[in-house]
């Protein structure tokens, strides 16, 4: 199963999507994962990315690209996986369409975990008093609300139209979050 896990920054996504790479048995490829280990290592990619992440930015497309496309040629993502933070832009979709196309395969469904904006911020606000996220303060959280409203959110009527999204309620327990998802899976 090929999957993409879709919300708001602070919907859960990654939690959600740790569980669902077991599930299916299958990688977890969170491209924010993959900036935030090369920015600690301080690689060429890290130096790279690390200003936009910082000002809640996105990176641009043909940093970005590259390094899903390298990502998604690996072994444990030969049969299952679950994108989590990628693509995050129209341009990103074409990609991955394209990569995809390469790789002769295409995404299985899109889960959006749907959760009350404040709801969001509050999260966040919370996971920041102990993540060391450097994108974390207020200001910051409340710019990466509007660039996923004005960047990423019309991906969901792109995917929408191709009748892959699967809606699911992201408020409530982790737990509970987790159960729904795999109700509303197929198989
Ligand atoms: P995340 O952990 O998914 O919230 O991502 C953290 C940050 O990494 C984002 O605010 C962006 O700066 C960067 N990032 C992650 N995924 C992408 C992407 N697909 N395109 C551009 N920037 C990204």
């Amino acid at each position: 199963m090929r999957l993409l896990i879709m919300g708001p920054p602070g919907a859960g996504k990654g939690t959600q999507a740790v569980a669902l790479a077991k599930r299916i048995g299958g990688a977890h490829i969170s491209t924010g994962d993959i900036f935030r280990a090369n920015v600690q290592q301080q690689t060429e990619l890290g130096k790279a990315a690390q200003r936009y992440m910082d000002a809640g930015e996105y990176v641009p497309d043909e940093v970005t690209n590259a390094m899903v496309k390298e990502r998604l040629a690996e072994d444990d993502a030969g049969s299952a996986f679950i994108l989590d933070g990628y693509p995050r832009t129209v341009d990103q979709v074409a990609k991955l369409d394209s990569i995809l196309g390469e790789l002769g395969t295409q995404l299985d469904g899109v889960l959006e975990l749907v959760v009350d904006p404040e709801e969001l911020i509050q999260r966040l606000l919370k996971r920041a008093e102990t993540s060391g996220r450097t994108d974390d303060g207020e200001a910051v959280i409340r710019h990466r609300q509007e660039v996923y409203t004005a960047e990423t959110a019309p991906l969901l009527e792109v995917y929408g139209s191709r009748g892959v999204v699967i809606k699911v309620d992201g408020m409530g327990g982790v737990d509970e979050i987790t159960r729904r998802i795999d109700d509303a899976l197929p198989g």
